[in-house]
């Protein structure tokens, strides 16, 4: 995984051009708008909890393939999810992108596309933007996240 070419594999270029759960939620409990301006992303994640279920998320914004993709695999993989599994998943995913772990060990399912995003380091704010703007909606938090 130390081609560009690679980075850039089927799963990525698709969600990067069909985004999943994109757009807004009329009934959202929560919103947050996260910026790289690294990169130049911007995107805003919308959220309705049950409980302490996610029972339903959506994003929008603009962004780098890496940070669409990301974004829109975040969304399938966290609906229906608690927050406890939320933060394990984050943990997990965010231990593979920077390096700290081998995706080989850790269990993120299709998350396990953005893997390659660990040999380029100036990527990795691009694929845990959509994860910190999460965080910031299920905390709450009405500031902007930035990745700077
Ligand atoms: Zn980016």
């Amino acid at each position: 995984m130390s081609d560009l070419a690679d980075l850039y594999q089927q799963v990525i270029l698709d969600h990067n051009k069909s985004p999943r759960n994109f757009g807004s939620l009329d009934d959202a409990d929560s919103s947050a708008d996260g910026h790289n301006p690294l990169c130049g992303d911007a995107l805003t994640v919308h959220i309705k909890m049950d409980g302490n279920k996610l029972s339903n998320i959506a994003f929008e914004g603009s962004g780098c393939a890496i940070s669409r993709a990301s974004a829109s695999l975040m969304t399938q993989a966290t609906k229906e999810r608690s927050t406890d599994e939320i933060n394990k998943l984050f943990q997990a995913f965010h231990s593979v992108v920077t390096g700290e772990a081998d995706v080989d060990d850790v269990s993120l399912g299709k998350l396990a596309a953005l893997a390659g995003v660990a040999e380029f380091p100036i990527r990795v704010k691009c694929a845990t933007l959509a994860w910190h703007t999460l965080n910031a909606a299920l905390a709450g938090e009405t500031d902007a996240v930035t990745t700077e």
